[in-house]
């Protein structure tokens, strides 16, 4: 089986995304799994976690010593978010590309970022920057494991 990462660098590369507390309360859900469905990709892993404090620290464990920090943790678990891994070819960098940039002054219409947000720690979803990251994160937030389903329309998707 394949383990919950994925493979980096085949067409089952795994990224990790989230809708935000944000883009649940803004009802952005259906709208961003849509774009990523559409896109071609594959959803394979799917569920709503309130994150604790500790949840949302541990997550984002590498900006510990930024200022931001506190303010990030607390909005991360200031209500439930949605975790999903998604896989396909280039997904991690796909992934964030159609998240946009961190900025959402520098994010380009059509991304997500772009589409829906206005400030910085309002930016409406999270998604792994590199295969490390990904690993790290869809072991944190998927130790269950996700789905290794046959997707039919494959070979309509790739060449
Ligand atoms: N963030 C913030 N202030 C900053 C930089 C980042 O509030 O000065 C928030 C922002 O919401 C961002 C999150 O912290 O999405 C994580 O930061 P990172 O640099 O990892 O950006 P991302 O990977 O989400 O684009
Ligand atoms: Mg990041």
């Amino acid at each position: 089986a394949l383990p919950v990462w994925g493979k980096a660098g085949t067409n089952q590369e795994r990224t990790f995304l989230a809708v935000k507390p944000d883009g649940v309360q803004r009802a952005l859900v259906g709208d961003i799994i849509a774009r990523f469905e559409k896109r071609g990709y594959k959803l394979v892993g799917l569920k709503m976690v309130w994150p604790t404090k500790e949840m949302a620290e541990a997550h984002y464990a590498d900006l510990s010593k930024k200022p931001f920090f506190g303010g990030l943790t607390s909005f991360f678990s200031s209500g439930p978010i949605v975790c999903m891994c998604w896989e396909g070819k280039d997904i991690i960098k796909q992934g964030r590309q159609m998240l946009g940039e961190t900025q959402p002054l520098a994010s380009k219409p059509g991304s997500i970022r772009g589409d829906f947000s206005i400030d910085l720690g309002r930016n409406i979803c999270h998604g792994s920057d590199s295969p490390e990251s990904a690993a790290h994160e869809l072991k944190m937030w998927f130790p269950e494991g996700v789905n290794d389903w046959g997707k039919t329309v494959d070979s309509w998707v790739y060449e």
